[in-house]
C-alpha cells in the first residue's frame, strides 16, 4: 500500500487515486536562466514520484508547465517579469532566451534519468486558456480590477492560507509585498497585467494589452490537461506559500470544489551548509558539475541518498563519496551479471517485499537503496540477483544495465620515468632494427618488472 505525505494535512495518506491513470500536475521551471542542483534536485524528486507510481501498477497523467511568461522578480507580483529582463540583460528576444534555457534544461533532465511528463505545456501557448479562466474568476466575483491589472480577491476565499497554515499577516510579512493602493488587500494576486506600451510580451485581452500573471499559468494548464481535481500536484517547499496558495485560491474558487487530492513539495538543497545563490557563486549546475569530473548520474545517486523531504547539504566530499559509491554499485552489478550461482528464490522475494515497503513508505529512497547494496553486497554472484536490480532500478534510475560501460576500471599504475626511459630508447633501436640492442631493452625492462607491448605506431609499457 502505497502512502505519501500529504503537506495539506500533514500526514502520510494512503495513496487512493480517482481512476486508474493518476493525474499529476508539477510545477515546471522559469526559462530565463539555467537550473540549478537545487532546482534539478526537485524534479528527481517528481522523477521517483512518477517511477514508484509505475513500479506500483499505475499509469500517469502527467503535465509540466514551462514559464516563459509572466513570473515577476518576486513570486508576489512585484518587479520586472524574469523572461523580459533576462531578454534585455542577454540581448535577446523572449522567445530565443526561452528556447535555449528550455533546451538546456530538456538536456539536463534526460542526463539525470529524469523521465518527463506525458505533457510539457508552455505557458505562452495557452494565453488563451488564461484569459477564459481570469474573465470565468471575475464572473463569479472574485476578482477585480485596478489601473494595472485584474487582482484575485482573497477576502472571498476564507480558506486562504490553507496550505500553508500561515495567518495573512505572516503571509504578507513573508512575501515582502509591496504596497499597492489599490489593491483591496495586500495579499490580493495578479491574475492578469496590463502592459505598458513598450513591454515586450503583450497579448490582447478583454482588459486591454498585457500578460497572465503567474499562479493562472498553473490552475488554467492544470484544468485544462486534467480535469477539475488532480490527484497529486508537486512542486518545491518554497512553492508552499504563495505559489500554491494562489494556485488554490484560483482553482477552488472557480471549480468549487477541492482541486488537488495529494500536496506533495520536495525540501530545499543547501550548499556547503548554507543557503544557494546566485551572488555566493554557488549554484552549481549539470555542466559545472560535469567540468569538475562529476557525472550527472552521479548527482542523481547523491540525491537519492537523502529523502525528498529532508533538507540536503550539497558538498563535494558528499558528491566525491556518491561517485564512489555508484562506481562500486556498478562494479558490484558487473559481479553478478557474470555470476554463475542460483539465487534463492526465498531471499530474492524479501529483498523484494523490503524495497517494496522502503518506497511506498512515502518513497524512503535511502531504505531501499540500502536494500540493494545488502542484496548486492551478501548474495552469491548471480544472474538472477541482477535481474531482480535492475527491476530495482526501475525506480532509482541509476543506469545499472549499463554497469559493463561505467564500472571502475583499474587506475593504469604510475610508470616511473627511468622506465618509461628505457623504453623509449628501446622504440629508437627498434626503429633503426638494431634488434639486439632492443631485446636486450625489453629483458632490462622485464628483470625491472615491466612489460612492453609494440602496436602498429607505438608501444605500451605494463607493470607485471
Ligand atoms: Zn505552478
Amino acid at each position: 500500500m502505497l502512502k505519501l505525505y500529504n503537506t495539506l494535512s500533514r500526514t502520510k495518506e494512503e495513496f487512493k487515486p480517482q481512476a486508474d491513470k493518476v493525474t499529476m500536475y508539477s510545477c515546471g521551471p522559469t526559462v530565463y536562466n539555467y537550473a540549478h542542483i537545487g532546482n534539478l534536485r526537485t524534479y528527481v524528486f517528481m522523477d521517483v514520484l512518477r517511477r514508484v507510481l509505475k513500479y506500483d501498477g499505475y499509469k500517469i497523467k502527467g503535465v509540466m508547465n514551462i514559464t516563459d511568461v509572466g513570473h515577476l522578480l518576486s513570486d508576489a507580483d512585484d518587479g520586472e517579469d524574469k523572461m523580459v529582463k533576462a531578454s534585455r540583460e542577454q540581448k535577446k528576444s523572449p522567445v530565443e532566451i526561452a528556447a535555449y534555457y528550455t533546451e538546456i534544461f530538456m538536456n539536463d533532465t534526460a542526463a539525470l534519468n529524469i523521465g518527463m511528463p506525458e505533457i510539457i505545456a508552455k505557458a505562452t501557448e495557452h494565453i488563451d486558456d488564461m484569459i477564459k479562466y481570469v474573465v470565468a474568476l471575475q464572473e463569479k466575483g472574485y476578482a477585480y480590477e485596478t489601473s494595472d491589472g485584474i487582482y484575485f480577491d482573497i477576502a472571498k476565499f476564507p480558506e486562504y492560507g490553507k496550505l500553508s497554515r500561515l495567518n495573512l499577516d505572516e503571509q504578507i510579512a513573508g512575501a515582502r509585498v509591496e504596497v499597492n493602493s489599490e489593491k483591496r488587500h495586500p495579499a490580493d494576486f495578479a491574475l492578469w497585467k496590463k502592459a505598458e506600451k513598450n513591454h515586450i510580451m503583450q497579448w490582447q485581452s478583454p482588459w486591454g494589452m498585457g500578460y497572465p500573471g503567474w499562479h493562472i499559468e498553473c490552475s488554467a494548464m492544470s484544468r485544462k490537461y486534467l480535469g477539475k481535481t488532480l490527484d497529486i500536484h508537486t512542486g518545491g517547499v518554497d512553492h508552499i506559500p504563495v505559489h500554491h496558495e494562489n494556485e488554490i485560491a484560483q482553482s477552488e474558487a472557480l471549480e468549487g470544489c477541492k482541486t488537488v487530492n495529494y500536496w506533495l513539495h520536495g525540501e530545499f538543497m543547501l550548499v556547503e551548509g548554507g543557503k544557494m545563490s546566485k551572488s555566493l557563486g554557488n549554484t552549481y549546475t549539470i555542466a559545472q558539475l560535469k567540468e569538475k569530473g562529476y557525472p550527472p548520474l552521479a548527482f542523481r545517486y547523491f540525491c537519492l541518498n537523502a529523502h525528498y523531504r529532508k533538507k540536503l547539504n550539497f558538498t563535494f566530499d558528499g558528491m566525491d563519496s556518491a561517485l564512489t559509491s555508484l562506481k562500486r554499485l556498478y562494479a558490484l552489478m558487473l559481479k553478478h551479471k557474470q555470476g554463475t550461482e542460483k539465487a534463492s528464490a526465498e531471499a530474492l522475494g524479501k529483498y523484494e517485499t523490503e524495497f517494496r515497503n522502503a518506497i511506498d513508505d512515502d518513497l524512503n529512497i535511502p531504505l531501499a537503496l540500502g536494500t540493494l547494496w545488502t542484496m548486492l553486497k551478501d548474495e552469491k554472484d548471480s544472474r538472477d540477483v541482477y535481474s531482480l536490480a535492475l527491476k530495482f532500478d526501475t525506480v532509482l534510475g541509476l543506469s545499472l544495465d549499463k554497469c559493463e560501460e561505467y564500472a571502475d576500471k583499474p587506475e593504469p599504475a604510475e610508470i616511473p620515468d627511468d622506465i618509461k626511459a628505457i623504453a623509449d630508447e628501446r622504440w629508437e633501436a627498434r626503429k633503426n632494427k638494431n634488434w639486439a640492442e632492443s631485446d636486450r631493452l625489453r629483458e632490462l625492462l622485464k628483470e625491472k618488472g615491466y612489460a612492453v607491448k609494440d602496436a602498429k605506431d607505438g608501444f605500451t609499457v605494463e607493470k607485471l
